[in-house]
């Protein structure tokens, strides 16, 4: 709701919603909002407290810090008091908050750019030089005592390295606990198997997994730490520029982001968040902007502090990644193989760069997993290029009485009963004749992983099959070409290049035939093995369920997919098309490929545009080569596509592996390893 017409009451209404998510927040660490949606509230409430300074209260929550300690912990008074941040959600705020800064101190300003940690902040204090306490934030002035659950996070030295001098007598410093995002990942991993609840983001199980009565739970949890601060120090060096704190604190063993840059303009601070902003997703570990610091001690002591935040810093937050929408309903879409994937209608938002009003949801068990039905306030997420995704309900929020989302029987498009085979994530539309499918069945026939029908793409696929020229795979041999030449765009060249491939098409090996035919959970492996040991279309056509499982390399999924593919009489009728056309129905298989991968690991992320993920990692495997699912020092190169995962990427920075595009990843299948340098 905007500014009402009654600022006061707007304003006491404002409070009191803040309040209640601060406490889901900072106590309970399951919030209700987004960080966009509360920051829009504490503006709001900022803005009318402009306007009508006499409406300002002591405690209202733009003058106050988080939220009161939670009774469950022990309360810590913190030396000296952990103030808030005050914030610019533009490079223009940014820049009118460095000009501000530059009119109001004498002399140059440099300033320290930090990544902003989307974590928890905690104070340690070290005694001696030993590890003697920790506590949250809490208030600013209080917070919870969690010694015992900080003890347990590796990243946090017991005791501090001397360097050669005697510790500080007394170390206070701050800092950001946080979740590296693979240790979210395996978190959720775990969570889903065991059936625990689905934490929504690494910031919010970093801080549940913090607050816990059992710090034995904190030490299963793999948490990071970042130091950017330090509150006191008694017994150590006269320290005069922030960098050289950080330094120290360095030198003492703690650790400190390797990102920190001190710079003496702020076009370099700008340059420095737009490098951020865009790489935001290449860490482990997520960051939700930059903090910019004035880098000069005594030039801080000039510019004091507000009540809630220091005047020499700031944070410029990057656009939000997550909102709050409705979930207003859960339809099913049918693709090329008949799988039905169940996916989000959302009432439109705009997230992540563009606005998001469908997502898939994967399928039932994904559903179910994350346990959202129509009708929920659900937490959607776009993260740069990356698909948009619904992450789960606000549990909260949820009207009383919602009933369970279940997943449709029959097909949404032909009304065909939908099947799901025991032990598969998917279910499927098993009519062949399901229009739905069409289009896709006959695109993945012509593909590159089957057979390699050059010509027949897309957009010259759907053109065809919208003219009534194709119905089916089976009419791709009897094409009518002279109705082809008279359409637009087909001149005689390309129409005789059409025809020769088609033609050539015939000749594809048997292993090529099946995987074209769109059979449910068959690839090019399970062709292939089932190609080399029967040798001919028909035997795999006559073969019970038992005898196509026991083929070495296809399991009783397959074999009961394939067995059920050609029990259907439509699809027997595709094969007597194929068969008149003279299509080769024999084996012994594929070619004989050179195992150019022999023993290579390649990691295969994101989305390439000539090879679907599942024909990219067989193409590996079919060269000898291994392609599973992560990044580990065993890989020896990652091939991305768009929208790579950020997790891999980082990973393989870290590792410092080769990077393939498509174009290389095609070198590399056909010359090994060696032929990208
Ligand atoms: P803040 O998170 O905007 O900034 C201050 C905090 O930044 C510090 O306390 C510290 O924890 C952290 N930080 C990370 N890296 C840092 C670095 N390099 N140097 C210094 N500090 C660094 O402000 P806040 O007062 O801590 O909390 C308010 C914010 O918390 C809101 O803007 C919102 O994002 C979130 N919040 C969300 C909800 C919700 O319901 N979703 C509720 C309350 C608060």
């Amino acid at each position: 709701m905007p500014c009402s017409d009654d600022p006061a009451r707007r304003a006491v209404g404002l409070r009191s919603q803040i309040e209640h998510h601060n406490v889901r927040y900072h106590q309970l660490d399951e919030p209700e909002v987004t960080d966009a949606e509360y920051d829009a509230l504490v503006r709001e409430l900022a803005l009318i407290e402009e306007a009508h300074p006499d409406l300002v209260t002591a405690d209202s929550p733009t003058r106050t810090v988080g939220a009161a300690p939670s009774p469950l912990f022990a309360e810590v008074e913190h030396l000296v008091p952990m103030m808030s941040l005050d914030n610019a959600v533009s490079l223009e705020e940014l820049l009118a908050w460095g000009k501000r800064m530059e009119r109001f101190i004498s002399g140059d300003v440099d300033y320290v750019c930090e990544l902003k940690i989307d974590g928890v902040a905690v104070s340690l204090l070290y005694e001696d030089g030993r590890y003697a306490r920790a506590a949250t934030r809490g208030d600013g002035r209080r917070g919870e005592d969690i010694t015992p659950n900080v003890a347990t996070v590796d990243a946090i030295p017991d005791c501090l390295d001397r360097a050669g001098d005697e510790p500080p007598r007394l170390l206070e410093v701050r800092g950001e606990i946080y979740m590296p995002l693979s240790a979210f990942e395996q978190l959720n991993q775990r969570q889903a198997e065991e059936g625990g609840r689905l934490f929504a983001n690494p910031r919010n199980a970093g801080a549940g997994s913090l607050r816990q009565k059992d710090p034995g739970i904190t030490a299963s949890r793999h948490l990071g730490f970042w130091a950017y601060q330090a509150g006191t120090i008694e017994g150590g060096p006269v320290l005069t520029r922030h960098s050289e704190t950080l330094d120290y604190l360095r030198s003492l063993g703690l650790p400190v982001n390797p990102e920190v840059t001190t710079v003496a303009s702020l076009d370099d601070v700008y340059g420095f968040c737009g490098r951020w902003l865009e790489h935001r997703h290449d860490l482990d570990y997520e960051i939700d902007g930059v903090v910019v610091k004035v880098d000069d001690l005594a030039q801080r002591r000039e510019l004091g502090a507000t009540s809630k935040a220091p005047r020499w810093a700031i944070a410029f937050k990057f656009p939000p990644e997550e909102r709050t929408t409705l979930l207003k309903n859960i339809m099913v879409s049918i693709g090329r193989t008949g799988k039905a994937t169940p996916f989000a209608e959302l009432e439109p938002v705009f997230v992540g760069g563009s606005t998001v009003g469908l997502s898939t949801l994967h399928n039932e068990d994904q559903v179910r997993k994350k346990d959202v039905r129509p009708g929920d306030t659900v937490i959607v997420r776009k993260a740069g290029d990356v698909i948009p995704e619904v992450v789960g309900p606000v549990p909260s929020l949820r009207p009383e009485g919602l009933p369970e989302w279940t997943f449709p029987t029959a097909c949404p498009v032909c009304a065909h009963p939908l099947v799901r085979l025991p032990g598969v994530s998917d279910t499927f539309c098993t009519n062949v004749e399901c229009p739905a499918q069409r289009y896709g069945r006959i695109e993945h026939f012509a593909s590159r992983g089957a057979m390699d029908i050059e010509g027949l793409g897309e957009r010259t696929v759907r053109l065809f099959v919208d003219l009534g020229l194709l119905d089916d795979v089976g009419d791709i041999y009897t094409l009518d070409f002279d109705r082809v030449g008279e359409l637009e765009g087909f001149g005689e060249i390309s129409v005789r290049n059409l025809r020769d491939a088609v033609e050539r098409a015939k000749q594809r090996p048997l292993a090529n035939l099946l995987a074209g035919l769109n059979i449910a959970h068959l690839g090019v492996t399970g062709s292939r093995a089932l190609a080399r040991s029967m040798g001919h279309l028909d035997r795999i056509m006559a073969a019970s369920t038992e005898e196509l499982a026991a083929v070495e390399g296809v399991g009783p999924t397959i074999a009961a997919s394939v067995r059920q593919f050609f029990d259907n009489e439509a699809n027997r009728a595709v094969v007597e098309k194929l068969r008149a056309a003279g299509v080769n129905f024999e084996g012994p298989g594929a070619p004989d490929v050179p195992q150019t991968l022999a023993g290579v690991s390649l990691v295969v992320t994101g989305t390439l545009e000539r090879w679907s993920r599942e024909a990219a990692e067989e193409a590996i495997k079919a060269r000898g080569g291994k392609a599973p699912g992560t990044v580990s020092k065993k890989t020896a190169a990652v091939v991305v596509g768009e929208s790579p995962g950020t997790a891999k990427l980082a990973k393989a920075s870290e590792i410092g592996l080769p990077i393939l595009d498509e174009d290389a990843f095609e070198r590399v299948l056909e010359h090994g390893l060696e032929a990208d340098g």
